[in-house]
């Protein structure tokens, strides 16, 4: 079977890890989340996660070296990527392992969502999973990084015909049933 993976681009909140882990089940596919595992390193308190836990407490990325090194680690076959790349260093890393590995990049998705509906559902989900950088300094911060470091990507993809925009707004269904349709799966 062909090799491939799936990116999920778009701002903090805007509901990409649940989408992601959607397709990524329905597909059978791997689901790499680079703040999930960053979370997991800073619960158990690794050597990692000691290093990167006041990073994103303030809501800045995490230097590129450390980030490649978890995606090489991670790196499979069919695989769908939650949150990174974030970076252009990134993306341009992706691209170099993802030719080495002989994996396809099926496309990238843009969950788009306007701003003020991401800080609300950013401070609901701070109710709900308790997650340290969901308060409103921290949700204005990472907003910043995402346009200043991470919404260049999107030209990036575009300039490739890998990207497919996706309006984030509605229930969860009717965006999976938008993402499936713009990927083709
Ligand atoms: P997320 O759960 O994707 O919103 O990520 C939470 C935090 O983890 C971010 O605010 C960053 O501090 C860090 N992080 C996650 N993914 C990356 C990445 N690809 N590059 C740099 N930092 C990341």
């Amino acid at each position: 079977m062909e090799r491939t993976a799936i990116i999920f681009l778009g701002p903090p909140g805007a509901g990409k890890g649940t989408q992601a882990a959607r397709l990524s089940q329905e597909l059978g596919f791997k689901k790499l989340s680079t703040g999930d595992i960053l979370r997991d390193h800073v619960a158990r308190m690794t050597p990692l996660g000691q290093a990167v836990g006041p990073i994103m407490e303030r809501g800045d990325l995490v230097p590129d070296d450390l980030i490649l090194a978890l995606i090489r680690e991670e790196l499979s076959g069919k695989v769908v990527f939650d949150g990174f790349p974030r970076t252009q260093a990134q993306a341009e890393a992706l691209d170099r392992l993802l030719a080495e590995a002989g994996i396809r990049l099926l496309g990238v998705v843009l969950v788009e969502v306007p701003e003020e509906e991401l800080v609300r559902r950013m401070l609901k989900r701070a109710g709900l999973e308790g997650r340290p950088d969901d308060n409103e300094e921290t949700i204005r911060r990472r907003l910043e990084v995402y346009r200043t470091q991470t919404a260049p990507l999107v030209a990036y993809y575009e300039r490739k015909g890998l990207l497919r925009r996706v309006d984030g707004l509605g229930t969860p269904e009717e965006v999976y049933a938008r993402i499936r349709g713009a990927l083709g799966v």
